[in-house]
């Protein structure tokens, strides 16, 4: 991490941000994705990694970040603005795989076979491992709510 005074706390090395769109666009490649005008799953406690955390605000400033999290939302995502992902092409894993998860989503269950389920695991493997590659120590192997990542290191870090 960078220096402790604003959003830029959190910054990915070019090599790194390069290895997640390489996962997030085999994912999007793969059938089955949530469609981007349906948005019943994007409720305001989804979770994730740190350095999925960092890749999905990047490029947003401290002030448009600061309301964002100030808004409410009344449990629905921040990130949802008008029945719309405002950061779809940075959205998280969880958010790929909706569609995935037969206990998740409003879809039917005939989304999820077989093959969608070893998808499920070896994409999550690889955002795990670049995480665990990436975070500092303390944020391994961990998964925490946007909230709760804003709040550790944002929020809490301001000066
Ligand atoms: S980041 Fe985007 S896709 Fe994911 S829950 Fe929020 S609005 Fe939905
Ligand atoms: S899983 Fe289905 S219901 Fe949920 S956001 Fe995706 S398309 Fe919509």
């Amino acid at each position: 991490m960078a220096a402790i005074s604003n959003i830029m706390i959190i910054t990915i090395p070019s090599e790194a941000k390069k290895r997640i769109e390489k996962i997030y666009n085999e994912m999007d490649s793969k059938e089955k994705l949530c469609l981007h005008e349906c948005s019943k799953c994007c409720i305001d406690n989804i979770e994730m990694t740190y350095i999925e955390f960092a890749y999905l605000i990047k490029g947003i400033s401290e002030e448009e970040l600061r309301d964002l999290f100030s808004e409410d939302r009344k449990n629905r995502c921040i990130f949802l603005k008008d029945g719309r992902c405002i950061a779809y092409e940075r959205r998280p894993w969880i958010c790929r795989n909706f569609r995935r998860f037969p206990e998740t989503g409003n879809c039917g269950s005939e989304r999820v076979h077989e093959g969608e389920i070893t998808d499920n695991f070896l994409s999550e493997m690889d955002i795990t491992g670049l995480n665990n590659e990436i975070a500092p120590k303390k944020f391994r192997n961990m998964k925490k709510t946007m909230n709760s990542w804003y709040s550790i290191l944002i929020k809490n870090n301001k000066c």
